[in-house]
């Protein structure tokens, strides 16, 4: 049994190269007689491997001096309990609703202090961005927040909202590196690295200084606050050390691809061969507006339940794994992260062809 196109929104795909060179150093990482997951997270070895993944991943996002950069637990959800916990200074918060993530970071929000939902696309299930050109934005609000990528619904913030000066924070675990950032413009940029890095257990929070302080909420507890993981360079206790050198692997892995723009070039190109498929189709259609669309996630639906399940049961069998749809959407979904090969695609999209065409009279 070989390996199969994975497209799996999370946890998903790794590059294959990756998991060989895991595999190698398993039993004796570069001659310590010792594998990783067995080490001091105090040892030198490990040492070098935290602060390696820190160094390629600044250099791959271009990440300014004033940004620490913090690996933690508790993956993106424990982020919207940390976020207000640290950052809710007057108490204050907008929320751009565009999704399941942004709803739940909002609802956290709101045992901290007033949460204000200040855009939603929820009228359409989500299936857009709203206009965040001119937002009432709260005159005290601490920050505002989005989740940059949707990874159930399959959008994606084109422009980031205009916060009319606000601290911005953007969730963005399912299209972290898929495409160049200008970090400048975010106070705190966060995700998961379950989507698109690595694997699940490690939550990477690239934040700027100036909101790293000591005045958090009552009762923040002391691995809630950013301050303590900044002043001990995300090892005031033993961070996911695994996870954290696949993370660096994939790091690596990027820069060999040459970094981020040439990720964004070959996702593009991905994504751009499902695409012009779904608007050609007869059968298959698309469920975001085209101007939102994921190069991440991208939702199908033929628009018959019954013809879904029968897709995704005989994509599963010819190999192609995880289509199914979520819950809330139905039908299906290809996450095709910067791990899934354009040939996975390519295949994808001759299994639908194939599939329209035994299927239409
Ligand atoms: C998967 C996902 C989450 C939740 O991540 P956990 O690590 O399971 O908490 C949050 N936000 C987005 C955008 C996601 O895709």
């Amino acid at each position: 049994m070989g390996r199969v196109y994975n497209f799996s929104a999370g946890p998903a795909v790794l590059p294959e190269e990756v998991l060989k060179e895991a595999a190698e150093e398993m039993l004796d990482y570069k001659g310590t007689g010792m594998s990783v997951m067995e080490m001091s997270h105090r040892s030198k070895a490990y040492e070098e491997i935290i602060q390696t993944a820190e160094k390629d991943l600044r250099e791959l996002m271009n990440i300014p001096d004033n940004y620490k950069v913090l690996f933690l637990q508790g993956g993106a959800s424990q982020q919207f309990a940390m976020i207000p916990m640290n950052l809710m200074k007057n108490k204050v918060a907008d929320y751009i609703i565009t999704g399941q993530w942004a709803k739940k970071a909002y609802q956290e929000a709101q045992i901290y202090g007033k949460a204000n939902a200040i855009a939603s696309s929820a009228d359409k299930t989500f299936s857009y961005i709203p206009d965040c050109s001119d937002l009432p934005i709260s005159e005290d609000a601490d920050y505002v927040y989005i989740c940059e990528n949707n990874t159930i619904y399959g959008t994606k913030f084109k422009t980031l909202p205009n916060t009319k000066g606000k601290t911005l924070v953007a969730d963005v675990s399912s299209c972290f590196l898929s495409e160049p950032v200008d970090v400048t413009k975010y106070g705190v940029i966060y995700g998961g690295v379950q989507k698109n890095i690595g694997p699940a257990g490690v939550v990477i929070v690239i934040i700027r200084e100036d909101l790293i302080t000591e005045d958090t909420l009552p009762g923040t507890p002391t691995m809630l606050k950013y301050k303590i993981h900044a002043d001990n360079a995300s090892l005031y206790n033993t961070p996911p050390a695994y996870g954290i050198y696949i993370c660096g692997k994939v790091f690596q892995w990027l820069k060999r691809k040459g970094g981020l723009e040439a990720m964004k070039k070959y996702n593009e190109e991905k994504a751009k061969i499902l695409y012009d498929f779904l608007d050609e189709s007869k059968m298959f259609q698309g469920t975001v507006r085209k101007e939102d669309r994921s190069l991440m996630n991208v939702p199908f639906v033929t628009g018959n339940e019954e013809l879904d399940a029968k897709f995704v049961k005989e994509a599963k069998a010819a190999g192609f794994e995880n289509l199914k749809g979520h819950r809330t959407v139905g039908g299906m979904r290809a996450s095709i992260y910067n791990a899934m090969p354009k040939e996975g695609v390519e295949a994808l999209v001759a299994f639908m062809k194939k599939f329209e065409a035994e299927n239409t009279k």
